[in-house]
């Protein structure tokens, strides 16, 4: 109950007030239990607008910016997704509530291992989760409606974006290590086009087409 009125108030009062406008976005951010994608120990302090740490160096990113790029994703309910880092598995559990399919790629075993265990347990069935470098996408089940990627990009690997769908969004960091912009592209008639969605902080994309290592 107290998990509920946290979420309640994140979502009115910090996901509402930094502009997410997408219902559906907004009550899957409600329904999804964040605390539950973090260590016991830190589970107070997931309903705060700040990321949090989830072992190996990695992060589960702050609310507002999970919603942000949900919403950017202008998801209805008959997608097929890929999602590049699926860390926590708490950005995939959002997706999975939104889309028809997700497909998510992590390159750290241990945390897709756990990301795996944890969706299963809240049965979300149409998740497939695979351990690989997530900057050459996952081609066997493409083009997808939606490619989203929760790791900061030098560049943008040509291998998503032929992976994309007609009319397909993919959202992504990029910039340098330390400070990223968010951007979305859109495939349209075979051009792409490009637009800012404003500043944002992530861990490296690391990775062929990523960071070296
Ligand atoms: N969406 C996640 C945030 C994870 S942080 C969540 O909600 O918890 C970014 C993740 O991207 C990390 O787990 C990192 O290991 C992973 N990552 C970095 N480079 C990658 C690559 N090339 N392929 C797949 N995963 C990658």
């Amino acid at each position: 109950m107290e998990w509920e009125k946290n979420r309640r108030r994140m979502v009115e009062f910090q996901l509402r007030e930094c502009g997410i406008r997408d219902e559906r976005v907004l009550e899957a951010m409600f329904r999804t239990p964040r605390h539950r994608f973090v260590q016991e120990a830190l589970g107070a302090r997931a309903y705060n607008d700040s990321p949090l740490p989830i072992g190996e160096g990695q992060t589960i990113s702050q609310p507002s910016l999970v919603a942000r790029m949900t919403e950017a994703l202008e998801l209805a309910g008959c997608e097929k997704v890929l999602e590049v880092g699926t860390g926590s598995g708490y950005q995939t559990a959002i997706l999975a509530g939104l889309a028809r399919r997700v497909y998510s790629v992590e390159r750290i075993p241990s945390l897709a291992w756990k990301a795996r265990t944890i969706l299963e347990s809240f049965r979300h069935y149409n998740v497939s989760i695979k351990v690989q470098d997530g900057t050459l996408g996952w081609p066997e089940n493409s083009p997808y409606d939606a490619i989203l990627v929760t790791a900061g990009a030098p560049e943008i690997p040509a291998e998503l974006i032929d992976q994309l769908e007609e009319n397909g969004r993919l959202v992504i960091p990029m910039g340098c290590e330390e400070k990223q912009t968010l951007f979305r592209l859109t495939k349209k008639r075979g051009r792409v086009e490009k637009e800012e969605l404003g500043p944002c902080r992530f861990v490296k994309l690391i990775g062929a087409k990523g960071w070296p290592e």
